[in-house]
């Protein structure tokens, strides 16, 4: 069975969004920070980031941000980071730091950094780059379009049937963590540069 130390979680920057997706959010890092796994996200105090970060913090866990130089005004501002901050130059290096410090990854709600995030570590999943988990929680059925896109991709022949299965999906943050511990260890060793 895999033990999951550290996780990295995609999600929304925006805070304009649905209580539903908020407190997701929160009970997600309140649930990190009591199961002692730490979170690896991408620094900001804005949005679901901000509250996913924010609990973990509070529950006495450790947060681990990675920021890209430039949006460092516009996602921490003049406040205190949460947690360990690493600043890199580029979105690029944030991806890839933030890939390299975690053992799997949950994709909370979010908008199109949180497409991009997810797609990179699918696809890299799919050329055999990596064997991490990928969580998708699908709180409300907020993930339901991406879901049936995968469906349609498999059924028009762009994608192999295997690619069903480079996600888990589950409805709620409570069932993220059991879920990965109920997985077996990665079996491919992510090739070295992509190790910290
Ligand atoms: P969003 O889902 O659009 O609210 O964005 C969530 C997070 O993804 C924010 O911290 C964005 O800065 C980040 N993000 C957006 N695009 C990228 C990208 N290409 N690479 C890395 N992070 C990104």
């Amino acid at each position: 069975m895999a033990r999951v130390k550290s996780l990295c979680v995609f999600c929304g920057a925006s805070g304009a969004v649905d209580p539903v997706y908020r407190d997701a959010a929160t009970r997600f890092g309140a649930l990190l920070a009591k199961a002692g796994v730490e979170l690896v996200f991408g620094g900001g105090r804005i949005g679901l980031m901000g509250l996913l970060a924010e609990a973990v913090m509070t529950g006495g866990g450790k947060v681990t941000g990675v920021i890209p130089r430039h949006l460092h005004d516009f996602e921490i501002g003049d406040r205190k980071p949460l947690g360990e901050l690493h600043i890199v130059e580029t979105m690029h290096e944030r991806k890839a730091l933030m890939f390299a410090r975690s053992d799997a990854f949950a994709v909370l709600p979010g908008g199109l950094g949180t497409l991009d995030e997810t797609f990179e570590v699918l696809t890299w999943k799919q050329l055999g780059l990596h064997d991490k988990p990928i969580v998708v929680v699908d709180t409300g059925g907020y993930w339901n379009p991406l879901i049936h896109m995968i469906e349609r991709v498999v059924a028009t022949g762009f994608a192999p049937p295997s690619s069903r299965d480079l996600m888990r999906v589950v409805g709620t943050p409570e069932e993220v963590l059991p879920l990965l511990a109920s997985l077996p260890e990665p079996s491919l060793a992510p090739p070295s540069r992509f190790t910290s």
